[in-house]
């Protein structure tokens, strides 16, 4: 009878390590290899014999000791499984990824059990190690994620320029804004618009029109700081924030884009357009109660510049 279970046992113990789908590394306390199946040697090129008693840490430096000791001692002293996730270490054997053609990744990502191996006297001299291969979940989980961050970036910029639209930038500003009421600094915005837009669109049609708010779009952030947040506010209305920078240098940068606009010839079919903008500029002042009221300074400061002559930067 004791025979039969014996040789069940081995049969079963036979599939299971010959299987390719999952690796099983038992180890023993010094962490010398004890069984060492399929899966393990056909991605590590290492037979059983070859590592039978040998250290698992002398056969792969690229197994952090300290880390897998840390992870394996509960499983020797509280005999409780231990699992660790790609996530948390996207591997622990560098084995090359199953299909180095057709997968992105140059290794297999791994997910980790580690179980406890109990002899008859109830100790756990012995751990068992298996290696899931989750390089394809892992793989499309990250494409998920590029995806999404890729979706985030659209989600922040106007279709037509590429930089950011009105609803990211107010959300940039309104951070900048209250970031000032709590330590106040020197801040600006300077609104933008292009004079006299109604008859480039009349004159020349709406496809010209926009390739001028293109070009403009391209203008504006070619001439501002890295640090400096631009926006398509609205139809041919940009705004960009100025963190930390005194009024003085923001007249510099205003008439910098008002006069290279004004030198600035868009070719557009057969057509040569020339047009010029008005500009609107307000320092952050601490008697704003919100963040809108800046923006209505920069806005009004705008409004002077139109009914002034346009073609001009006036200060709030
Ligand atoms: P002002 O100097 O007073 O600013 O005169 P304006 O003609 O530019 O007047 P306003 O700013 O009110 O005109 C905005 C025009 O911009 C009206 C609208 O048809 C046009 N517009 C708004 N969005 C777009 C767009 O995406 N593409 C094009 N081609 N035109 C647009
Ligand atoms: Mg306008
Ligand atoms: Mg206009």
């Amino acid at each position: 009878m004791q025979d039969m279970k014996d040789i069940a046992e081995m049969h079963w113990k036979h599939d299971l390590l010959s299987s390719i789908e999952v690796g099983i590394v038992v180890v023993d306390r010094e962490y010398h290899v004890q069984v060492w199946n399929l899966f393990m040697e056909n991605h590590s090129n290492i037979a059983p014999g070859m590592i039978r008693d040998k250290s698992l840490f002398a056969s792969f430096p690229e197994i952090d000791e300290s880390w897998l000791r840390a992870k394996a001692e509960p499983v020797f002293s509280m005999k409780s499984p231990v699992f660790v996730i790609w996530e948390q270490r996207p591997y622990l054997f560098r084995f090359g990824a199953n299909r180095p053609i057709t997968s992105p990744s140059q290794f297999m990502y791994q997910n980790i059990t580690i179980f406890p191996l109990a002899s008859l006297s109830g100790r756990v001299d012995q751990i068992c190690i298996v290696v899931y291969d989750v390089t394809d979940q892992a793989v499309s989980r990250q494409a998920v994620d590029e995806l999404n961050e890729e979706l985030q970036r659209l989600s922040r910029v106007d279709g037509l320029t590429g930089i950011f639209n009105r609803h990211y930038w107010e959300e940039q500003f309104s951070r900048e804004f209250k970031r000032n009421v709590r330590n106040p600094g020197h801040s600006s915005v300077i609104m933008l618009d292009i004079d006299h837009f109604k008859k480039i669109n009349d004159t020349y049609g709406h496809p010209a029109g926009d390739e001028v708010i293109r070009q403009l779009a391209k203008l504006i952030s070619d001439v501002s700081r890295e640090t400096d947040i631009c926006g398509r506010y609205g139809g041919e209305e940009f705004t960009i924030l100025l963190p930390d920078t005194a009024s003085e240098n923001v007249m510099v940068l205003a008439q910098r884009i008002r006069q290279t606009v004004e030198k600035l010839t868009i070719e557009y079919e057969q057509h040569i357009i020339s047009f010029t903008v008005s500009l609107g500029i307000a320092q952050f002042d601490a008697a704003f109660e919100q963040h809108m009221h800046w923006l209505e300074h920069a806005d009004k400061a705008l409004y002077k510049a139109k009914t002034g002559g346009r073609n001009q930067v006036v200060i709030a």
